[in-house]
Order: C-alpha cells, then structure tokens, then sequence
C-alpha cells in the first residue's frame, strides 16, 4: 500500500537552501550519511547491552557503494534499522525539524565557513547532491516489515512497503546532474579518507560496476547464473584510533605509529605526546604531539584535526585551542563542543573556555613532569620545543606562569639553564653600580664572536637568545623582574652594558679626546655613526660598533607586529655608536701622526677592521681596505 505524504513545510521550501548550502562543502552529505549508518549501529550494541534486543553484533559494518551506471551512492548498513512508524517520526519530522532548523540558522550566520565544522544537518544534506532519495529500511524489531520511502526533494514524499531481507538501511542517492564528480571513485575515497578514516564501525568502499558469479551457483528465473554485487574487502577506517584507548595500553611505539597514520608524509617522527582524556566537566579525549622542527620557518598550523566521536570535523582547531597550541600536531575528540554555531560564538562558549584552559593545562605540567624527571633529555629536546614555550608564555599569562620555572636559556657553552637558576649564577658578578643584574645575550654567536669573547674573557656569562618571539620574551621578564635588565653583546662595549663603579681612567685630556673626535668625525657618516671616545682597556680593540639595545629592540619589535610599525622605523636610518678606546696604543697614534693623509690610512683602517668584525664591510669599501691593507704592508 502506498502512502503519499507531505512534509511539513514551514519554511517557503527548504530544499533549494538545502541545495544551495555551502557551496563548496557540500562534500559533507557523505559525512552525515556515514555518521548516522555508524549511529544505527551502535544503537544496536546499546539495546543489546541493556537486554532489549537479541541481534548479532558481531558483524556490524557500513557500506558506500557507488553505481556509475545507475548513478546513485548508497549506504548500507545493518544497524537499528526503522520501522514505517519510526521513519514517519525521525525522517518526516524531527529530521525535518532539524535540518529547518540548521537551515534557518545558517541564513542568519554572516559568514558562512565560521561556521565550525558544518555539523547537524543530518540527513537531509543527501539533497545537497540528489535529485531523489530513498531510504528502504527493515528494523531490528521482530516482525517488522520493511519500508521504501522516496523523496524527489520537493516537500512531497511517498512511503510503501518493501522488499527487504536483511536489517538495517539503505539511503540510496540518485546523483543529481551537477553533482556527478560524487561519482567519481577517487572522490569518494578522498572523502571517506578525510571524515571516516577513525569511525567505530568498519567503512567499505566498493563500485557496483564488479559483478561475480554467485559462489553458491544460484539460478535465477531464465535459469542464468545470479551474479551479486562484489564489494570490495577494502576496509577505509581504523575503528580503534589510539586516542581512543587508555594510555596506560599504549607504548610510544604506538603513538609514534598513530603519527604516521595522522601524517603519512611526515618524515621525522614526534619529539614527544599528550595524550588526553577528559570526562568532566565535559568529554574530550585525543593525542597532541610536539613534532620535530626543522627550522623555525617550518611551523604549520592546522595540523590538528578536531573529531566529535570519531567523526572528523575540522582541521581548523581557532578558539577551541589556545592559539599557541594550534602549532602542534594531533587530534582532538569531543562531543561537547558545539559545533553548528560560528567560530565567534564558539570563543565566547564557556565549555570551549575550559577545554581551552585545561588544555594548555596538561600541556604545561607534561613539560613540567618531563623536565623534573630527566633534565637531559629535556634539555636535549629543548631547541625544538622553545618556539611553543615562547609563543605560549607571551600569549597565555598561565602557560606563563608554570612555564617560567622550565623554560630554559641556553649559554654560549651550551649549558642550560631556567631563568632562576642563570640570574642566581650570575648576580655577584655581573650587577651594575645601579644594583641591577645584566643579562648579556647573543642572537647570533658567530656574527658577535668578537663581543661574546670580550665578556666571556672578563668571566661574564652570555645567553644564546634567537627566534623573532626573544625581544618580546625579554621585555616581559625585565617587565617582571626590575632587578634584571637584558643587554645584547653587541649593544654597547661591555664596561658600559655592565657598569661598575670603579672606571677605567683615560690616557688622553679631554683636550686630546675632543681633537680625535673630530678627526674621526671628518671620516664618517655623521648620520649613521655617533663618535664617543670611551676609556676602555688596554686589550680591547680600538674601535668598537655597537647598537644601542632600546632602538634595535624597539625596531625587532615593530617588525614583528605589523606593516604600520615597519613603515615607520623602515624610514628610520640605521645608527650606530663607534666607541674609539682612547687606551689603545694605535688611538694615541692617530693623535700623533705626521700628515693628514697617514692619519687618514690609519683612521680608516681601524674603522674599517671594526665594520669588518661586524660583517658590516661590504662591496666597494671593502676592496679599498684590502687594497689599502696591502700597501700598508709593503
Ligand atoms: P540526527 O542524526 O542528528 O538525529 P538526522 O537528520 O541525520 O539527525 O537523522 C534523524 C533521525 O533519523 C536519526 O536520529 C535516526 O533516528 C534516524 N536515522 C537516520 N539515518 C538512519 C539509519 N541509517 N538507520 C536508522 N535510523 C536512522
């Protein structure tokens, strides 16, 4: 007996905004589909579980099968199933309800793709790609009988009785013309591969195009040999991804397998994991791995992919993790983050607050247990796991907090040390006559040897601090630590970057001092360089250049945060200090020679022998020192 019906519409007609949604996801129907065969299955185990159904759950899988000739996708499952009553009240009604619901939503959301993931339109997303839709359904249910229902995507449906032999569903999609690259079979698998890969339930794929003799040999009417339908043993999914198991079952070799499984093309494996397991306030489970680095330019975000029950929903973890963490790797499980709303309303949710916090949480005491249990190893790890402590101690005040007593500093005999530890080390020796304690640092040890050799010879300490985030990181210590103050090597000469009282006396008047500054004056440019005649000792080298620490730190940090800032220091001249050690012999010389042009030489070739320790002598100026260089030998 035939039923026609009418759903009940109450929006004007929700299939051409069905239709129209989300243009380019519309890759999503398949998702839906899957996840609710995936679901009919698991009801399965639950009313078995709870003695209220006698069904075998041994075999329980879901099929994709795609006929080009007939151009339809169905899935297949043999699950809960529905009887006529229950598709009249779950697909005619409350399915309906739903995807109006989603529908009407969506029209008011500004922005569509905020919206997280896409979730919760259900089975009504079949109209996305299909003309025609039929679901032929049999219910676990004893004595049920089973059901076609069509629908053509207008509001009018028609339900009858069926042919059905064993349980479960069947959605059958009649392709719509538009949307026949649905089937192709690499486009499904590339879809099942992204939204399916970990589902519960085992996913095969096959085509209805493979038809094999029936093994049994069964006739048909015509007496021709029955062939079926192969479909293929392929089998999409890991139904037990490890995040789902106890950690306590897991060894590293497991996760370092489930990486390769997240990122095939990965080479290197992880530094080390996270593996998380929540259940109250809220669900959420998953494993986040600190991947290696290779250089600091590498670091990629949406590498975590977000689930909600194994479903994949979206590698876009914005406003669900603290933004220092969507540097790492993994996967994220939970069901309690809402996922068909916007991304801004998301920021704001007060669950996805926690899961946010608690997150960074377990991410900071697993450094903190790792760093107190083997301090090597942590050490060892340190270089590639620094640009996440830094990123997060500036971004998150908390992370902050507990981060502070493991991140560590890096001296130039690559000793290692936390923030503590090196300050204690060094307070007796290299505080200033103001009282303060001077941290001397490098960003490039190799390019400021010379200046890293002058304090490490007076017995002063000196920090490798790289990265684009150290100019940031200091000014926040120094912020919370007035007593210290951050000094690069090259930003002074070192008896000014810590200075004492006792000072070295000069061997020049001030008459002296004054003439040579002029002298040198005359020789170079006034804009770029400022001439100070200083007294340092008898083995530093006559002239020094140096950067003052203010105006570089001020420059790094305008660079980093944006285009305004760069346009106005990018206008701004580089400037130097050249402090002229009025104790070195060949300083005094200057004073002393005969003729301007030997004071000339000797000016500009201790001019040129500082830029040069600098990297700073290039092109023209430097094949004139060479050449000037070697007269003077001669
Ligand atoms: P949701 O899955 O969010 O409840 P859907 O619109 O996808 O919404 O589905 C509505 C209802 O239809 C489901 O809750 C379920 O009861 C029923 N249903 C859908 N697909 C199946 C299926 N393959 N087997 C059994 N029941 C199903």
């Amino acid at each position: 007996m035939k039923k026609k019906g009418n759903i009940n519409v109450k929006t004007e007609n929700i299939f051409p905004i069905i239709k129209q949604f989300l243009y380019s996801d519309h890759e999503i129907f398949l998702r839906e589909l899957v996840s609710n065969a995936v679901d009919a299955t698991q009801k399965i185990k639950t009313l078995k579980t709870i003695g209220e159904l006698d069904a075998n759950i041994k075999d329980l899988r879901v099929e994709v099968i795609l006929n080009k000739e007939k151009k339809t996708i169905t899935i297949r499952d043999n699950g809960i199933g529905m009887t006529d009553k229950e598709l009249d009240k779950y697909i005619n009604q409350i399915a309906f309800s739903g995807a109006e619901e989603f529908v009407n939503k969506y029209k008011d959301a500004n922005t569509k793709n905020s919206i997280i993931g896409h979730f919760g339109l259900g089975f009504y997303s079949a109209f996305m790609v299909a003309k025609e839709v039929e679901i032929i359904t049999k219910s676990q249910k004893a004595n049920s009988k089973p059901v076609k229902w069509i629908c053509d995507g207008s509001p009018n449906f028609t339900m009858e009785e069926a042919k059905k032999k064993t349980k479960g569903t069947d959605i059958v999609l009649h392709i719509a013309d538009d949307s026949t690259e649905f089937l192709e079979e690499s486009r499904i698998l590339t879809i099942l591969n992204k939204y399916c890969k970990f589902l519960p339930v085992e996913i095969k794929f096959g085509t209805k195009i493979d038809k094999i003799d029936d093994p049994k040999g069964k006739k048909d009417d015509k007496g021709e040999v029955v062939k079926v339908d192969k479909i293929s043993d392929n089998i999409i999914n890991n139904t037990k991804p490890a995040w789902t198991k106890f950690p306590a079952n897991l060894k590293d070799e497991h996760y370092k397998s489930f990486y390769k499984e997240l990122y095939p093309m990965e080479f290197s494996d992880p530094l080390f994991h996270i593996h998380l397991n929540v259940d109250f306030p809220f669900n959420l489970t998953g494993i986040l791995y600190f991947p290696k680095l290779k250089n600091n330019l590498e670091v990629q975000k949406n590498k975590i992919n977000l689930y909600s029950n194994q479903v994949f929903i979206t590698d876009n973890v914005e406003n669900i993790v603290p933004e220092f963490l969507t540097l790492l790797h993994g996967v994220i499980d939970s069901p309690d983050i809402p996922l068909n709303v916007s991304r801004s309303y998301l920021q704001a949710d007060g669950n996805v607050k926690k899961i946010a916090s608690h997150i960074t949480k377990k991410v900071a005491d697993k450094l903190s247990r790792m760093f107190k249990k083997d301090r090597k190893d942590f050490e060892e790890k340190w270089d590639d796991i620094k640009v996440f402590i830094e990123y997060g101690m500036l971004t998150e005040q908390k992370f902050f907090d507990k981060a502070k007593d493991f991140s560590l500093y890096k001296n130039t005999n690559s000793q290692y040390y936390t923030f503590s530890e090196f300050t204690e080390k060094v307070k007796a020796s290299q505080k200033n006559k103001d009282g303060k304690t001077v941290i001397l640092y490098t960003n490039d040890p190799k390019e400021q040897h010379s200046f890293v050799k002058t304090a490490t010879d007076k017995g002063y300490e000196v920090l490798e601090l790289g990265g684009q985030l150290i100019s940031h990181l200091i000014s926040r210590l120094e912020a919370d630590n007035t007593d210290i103050q951050f000094a690069r090597v090259d930003a002074e000469i070192i008896d000014r970057l810590i200075e004492k009282e006792e000072s070295t006396i000069s061997k020049l008047s001030e008459k002296e001092q004054e003439k040579l500054t002029k002298m040198i004056e005359e020789e170079v440019d006034k804009e770029k360089f400022t001439v100070q005649v200083q007294n340092m000792s008898v083995s530093d080298s006559p002239i020094v250049i140096t950067q003052s620490e203010f105006m570089r730190r001020m420059k790094e940090q305008q660079q980093l945060s944006g285009s305004g800032g760069m346009q106005m220091f990018g206008s701004m001249p580089e400037s130097y200090n050249l402090a002229i050690n009025s104790n070195h012999d060949l300083i005094s010389k200057i004073l002393e020679e005969k003729t301007k042009k030997k004071r000339t030489n000797l000016i500009n070739q201790l001019l040129d022998l500082a830029l040069l320790s600098q990297g700073m002598l290039k092109g023209e100026n430097l094949t004139e020192f060479i050449s000037r260089s070697v007269s003077l030998i001669k």
